[in-house]
């Protein structure tokens, strides 16, 4: 029986796709995204439509939903969804973030889940991908509603993670205390310190060093890279960056290290412009130690104000870095950004950008980096942690920020070079998912049909 043509698989595929995830839009856009770009890879690899590698790499390998009781500080019980999905293993453990955030479903699970295995990949460190979370809302809860909802989710996925099988780690909503608490009721239920089941854990006790930072810090590597290839730099330029978490806090802070200035942050009240740039500890003791909203940060500085309900991307800069969550810049944000002489769009989120808005950057040719790319670095450290973990080791900031460097430098170089091959130089999107794509289906074709 004769083959269908690359431009039908991909259409079959997709079909099969959308009539078995009825209403997963997130999981639709991402899986769209990617497979609407590899028609070239798999002109030139066959063999991968005839293993059937893109029908088995849209289906996780499992997918696990569980109920997490827990007790609130009046008493009452509350209920809520807990998720853990196990895309795909080809490379090594499931490895992927945990969020914890009212918008979490199973679609937010499984693009996440998705759009890991290609990030994993690309890291060259040997890790499936995986992610998980749940609907629980942290905000506004106490330290020992946390925990103890915490506590139960792990006494469900404790049945599902070890070091060689699946290793979770942070994600929106989920950060040192979080992974602390669910570290900690792993080690009661097993009566085992497997330092290696978790990463993102404390680095008094098992953490990597630049893990917090890896995210961010990696995102700027890459942007840096990008804007060389270009014959530019990121010194004296000026960046929007949207968010306040982890990612955005840690790539402000190396647009400054590198000599550019950000000047904007945000959350889901608002954002924050402050054409001093933003500082960087005020901002941390805000988000981080008082966990209080952003316009605090305005209130105790003069050079700053505070916009309600807006969007940073009206804000007229040279860099963007969207670094809060999916779909966060649309068409009109696109046009304001375009507008304001933006050069380089670089994804601190996971598909924070839509679609349409990548096709207009990539039209007016902006520089556009794809998240699977670069904020592969968190998932990369927390590779790096594993391999400390197992030999029960630890590097200093130094050390691990130089690797952290190096492997984005390789991903960068990695991610252009396919762009080359598959005849679009500098078409980041392309270049990232056929990298990936090829990686992942290789290992996929010499491990037999499973
Ligand atoms: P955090 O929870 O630390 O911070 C998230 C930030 O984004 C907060 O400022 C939050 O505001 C804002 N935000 C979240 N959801 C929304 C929303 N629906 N609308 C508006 N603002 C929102 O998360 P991270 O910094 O860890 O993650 C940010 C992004 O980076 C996510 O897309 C995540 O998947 C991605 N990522 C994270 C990695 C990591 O290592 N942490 C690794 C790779 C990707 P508020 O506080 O008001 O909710």
């Amino acid at each position: 029986m004769s083959l269908p043509t690359a431009e039908e698989h991909v259409h079959a595929v997709l079909a099969t796709a959308a009539r078995r995830s009825v209403g997963e839009k997130e999981f639709m856009q991402a899986v769209h995204e990617v497979l609407e770009t590899l028609t070239p890879v798999l002109q030139e690899h066959p063999e991968y439509i005839e293993a059937g590698i893109l029908d088995r790499l849209v289906e996780p390998e499992r997918q696990i939903l569980f109920r997490v009781p827990w007790v609130d500080d009046t008493g009452r019980v509350r209920v809520n969804r807990g998720f853990r999905v196990q895309f795909n293993s080809a490379l090594g453990p499931f490895k992927g973030g945990l969020r914890f955030h009212p918008s979490v479903n199973l679609s937010v699970v499984k693009f996440l889940g998705f759009e890991q295995i290609f990030k994993n990949a690309l890291t060259g460190q040997r890790i499936g991908g995986g992610k998980g979370g749940s609907d629980f809302d942290p905000a506004g809860r106490s330290d020992g509603e946390v925990m103890r909802f915490c506590q139960s989710f792990m006494t469900e996925l404790v049945h599902h993670i070890g070091e060689n099988m699946d290793v979770p780690a942070g994600d929106i909503g989920v950060g040192a205390r979080e992974i602390g608490y669910m570290f900690g009721q792993h080690r009661r239920i097993t009566q085992r310190y497997e330092a290696g089941t978790l990463t993102g854990k404390g680095v008094g006790w098992g953490g990597a060093e630049v893990r917090t930072e890896a995210t961010g810090f990696g995102a700027v590597f890459f942007a840096e890279e990008m804007l060389r290839k270009a014959g530019q730099g990121i010194a004296g330029l000026k960046a929007a960056v949207s968010g306040s978490g982890n990612v955005a806090i840690h790539v402000i802070q190396k647009v400054e290290q590198l000599g550019g200035r950000a000047i904007t942050a945000s959350d889901s009240s608002g954002y924050i412009v402050d054409e001093d740039g933003i500082d960087v500890e005020l901002l941390k003791q805000v988000k981080v130690v008082e966990r209080a909203r952003i316009s605090a940060y305005a209130e105790r500085r003069p050079s700053a104000r505070f916009v309600k309900d807006g969007k940073v991307w009206d804000v007229p800069v040279d860099l963007a870095f969207p670094c809060a969550t999916e779909n966060e810049i649309g068409l009109a944000d696109a046009q304001a950004l375009i507008r304001g002489g933006v050069r380089a769009v670089t994804e601190g989120a996971n598909m924070p950008t839509t679609p349409e808005a990548v096709a207009l950057f990539q039209e007016a040719s902006v520089l556009f980096a794809p998240g699977k790319a670069a904020n592969a670095g968190g998932v990369a450290t927390s590779a790096l942690e594993m391999r400390q973990n197992a030999a029960r080791s630890r590097w200093d900031f130094d050390t691990s920020e130089n690797r952290l460097h190096a492997i984005m430098t390789d991903v960068h170089d990695s991610t252009y070079e396919a762009s080359e091959r598959y005849g679009r130089p500098g078409d980041y999107v392309l270049g990232a998912n056929a990298a990936a794509f090829v990686t992942v289906s290789q290992a996929m074709l010499e491990q037999g049909v499973i």
